[in-house]
């Protein structure tokens, strides 16, 4: 028998995982699918402080480029959607009142969180992740190891757990810059046939940058909020002012009772997210990967979520994670803050509408950037800036 001593610090109370992820919303559940089809013999375990099926405040529409990204994790998308109806337009209306109504190239869906994360949190499992209820408190990240709340240890620790997240917290990182966190508060109400199986998406320039939107889930309901940036140095504002300017935005709602209403907050991405510290590895809302532009962050969540849990068990993780990030989104988060700046002018959006309005092709292009990893093509921006002057001589 061997008779060696323990390693240093190795304490036998400690439970020891090859991956530790803390979440199992989107983000995690996608690290998790990713570590283990990385190498299934991996012992993953996913720890978040809610009971599931858990509700999570969003406008519950889930991009086929989230999609695809789960498709490649081995999840059945039909399985995730089910029970819901493609959505095969989308209505764009500016703060000016550019409308561009049209056909999407793929369609979305709109699936309640409450159902939607349940599912994907039901793949992770099959797929041999543990998953424990536990809200975590203290991450210790040494040179080769993160121990969470002295009771639980793995070489690499993702943090999935959202907007608010603690992990990032308490490994030091730095909270959410003034400016770049939006504030949306989204219900449900019966949906409204003048809506029909279209995305709704309403911008007003009160509080610009700021919309309401109408989201048919195709089961009789739609989900139905609104959102704007918190400017620097401005209080966020009141449940009720919320409220009040989702009804004044919608009035499709024309008094149709809308519940179950709740707030969150968006940390939207500025291009320049930093995604490890230590041996911990920043995944989804906790690495603020959000479009600064429509506020949509499934896509990024899964997406990254899937990169982080890759790297995790592969030889080099902190490395490897933000460079696949980069390779990924890079260029991408580039182009969305770029974009996030110029659209504060509203001109520069109506104009943008304007041009989605004159071309199928550029409407496509829009709404990659928005919700997939578009880019800002010579193409595009050429149509846009064409329209600029009409724009801005509108406003004056
Ligand atoms: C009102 C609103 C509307 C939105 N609409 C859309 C939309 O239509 N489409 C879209 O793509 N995106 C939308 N978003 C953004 C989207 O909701 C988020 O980007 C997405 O949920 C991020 O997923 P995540 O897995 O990173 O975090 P989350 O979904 O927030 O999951 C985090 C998980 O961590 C758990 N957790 C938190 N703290 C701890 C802890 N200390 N210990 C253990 N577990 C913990 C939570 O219980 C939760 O299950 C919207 C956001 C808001 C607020």
């Amino acid at each position: 028998m061997l008779d060696a001593a323990p390693p240093d610090g190795y304490d036998a109370r400690v439970q020891r995982w090859d991956v530790i992820v803390v979440g199992a919303g989107p983000a995690g559940c996608a690290a998790a699918l990713g570590a283990l089809r990385t190498d299934p013999a991996a012992r993953v375990l996913l720890l978040d402080a809610a009971d599931f099926p858990r509700d999570k405040p969003c406008g519950d529409g889930v991009a086929a480029q989230a999609l695809d990204v789960l498709a490649g994790l081995g999840v059945d998308p039909g399985g995730l959607v089910r029970g819901s109806a493609p959505i095969v337009r989308m209505r764009l209306e500016s703060p000016g009142g550019v409308i561009a109504d049209r056909p999407v190239a793929r369609s979305c869906w709109v699936v309640p969180r409450e159902v939607f994360d349940a599912r994907l949190l039901n793949t992770a499992l099959s797929a041999g992740a543990v998953l424990r209820r536990h809200r975590v408190r203290t991450v210790r990240s040494t040179q080769d190891s993160v121990t969470v709340d002295d009771e639980l240890c793995a070489p690499v620790l993702i943090a999935a757990d959202g907007a608010e997240s603690t992990v990032r917290r308490a490994v030091g990182a730095r909270p959410w810059r003034e400016g770049t966190v939006a504030l949306a508060l989204r219900g449900y109400a019966a949906a409204a046939g003048s809506v029909g199986q279209q995305q709704v998406l309403r911008m007003t320039t009160e509080r610009w940058p700021a919309y309401a939107w109408l989201f048919p889930i195709g089961d009789g309901r739609m989900n139905v909020g609104y959102g704007e940036l918190v400017r620097a140095g401005a209080e966020p504002r009141a449940r009720r002012q919320l409220v009040d300017a989702l009804h004044r935005l919608a009035p499709e709602l024309d008094g149709r009772p809308v519940d179950r209403l709740r707030g969150h907050r968006l940390p939207l991405s500025t291009g320049r997210s930093r995604l490890t510290h230590g041996r911990v590895l920043l995944a989804g809302d906790a690495a603020a990967l959000i479009n600064p532009l429509t506020g949509e962050g499934i896509y990024y969540a899964v997406l990254s979520g899937s990169l982080a849990g890759a790297a995790a068990v592969g030889p080099d993780p902190c490395d490897a994670y933000p460079a696949a990030v980069k390779d990924a989104l890079g260029r991408h988060f580039a182009h969305t803050d770029l974009l996030a700046r110029a659209v504060r002018w509203p001109a520069f959006i109506d104009a943008g509408i304007r041009a989605g309005r004159d071309a199928q092709r550029t409407f496509d292009a829009i709404c990659e950037i928005g919700l997939g990893s578009g880019r800002l093509d010579p193409l595009t921006l050429g149509h846009v800036l064409a329209g600029l002057p009409a724009a801005v001589r509108k406003r004056a």
